[in-house]
């Protein structure tokens, strides 16, 4: 297992539409297991295959972090196919570290795809699972929670990764 880098805003990887997976073999589910390993390590509750710059549709979840075993899994060509009501809540992520803004979520979910042996998962989940679920996929999406900010909110953010960016090339 290895722990990978995780990408930050400004990266193209991130505002990428991710391609399904067509085929579940080894390479997806080392790259699931390398996923889980950065996710705890970060540590999140969540991770996208494009934050590590693989541009396909994979997932991980560990609302315990990595406390309780077997709480993680993955999901394959996850998708939305139901929602009900709205909470706002503060949320991150770990491609803009640091920043933590209201962000309106549906209170449940129903989320179906596949597990890492190639079976149909279908997942209900509710309040932070299903937050989380939201902004993963969004991931996948090539969309970044402060997309759902205001235009004044998530300029002043981008704009402090450009300049911590640069900061960073010139040392
Ligand atoms: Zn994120």
């Amino acid at each position: 297992m290895a722990v990978l880098n995780i990408l930050k805003l400004g990266h193209p990887t991130l505002v990428k539409k991710a391609a399904p997976i067509e085929v579940i073999d080894d390479g997806v589910r080392r790259l699931a297991k390398d996923m889980i390993e950065t996710m705890h390590g970060a540590p999140g509750l969540g991770l996208s295959a494009p934050q590590v710059d693989v541009s396909r549709r994979l997932i991980t979840v560990d609302l315990s972090v990595g406390e309780k075993e077997g709480e993680a899994f993955a999901i394959v060509n996850p998708e939305i196919f139901e929602q009900e009501g709205k909470v706002i809540r503060d949320e991150g992520c770990l491609s803009v570290p640091e920043v933590f803004e209201k962000v309106a979520r549906p209170q449940k979910v129903k989320v179906k795809g596949l597990d890492l042996d190639g079976r149909e998962l279908i997942i209900e989940a509710a309040d932070l699972m299903a937050r989380v679920l939201c902004h993963e996929i969004d991931h996948l999406n090539g969309k970044l929670f402060i997309e759902w900010l205001s235009p004044l909110k998530r300029n002043l953010i981008k704009k402090k990764f450009k300049r911590q960016a640069e900061k960073k090339s010139r040392s």
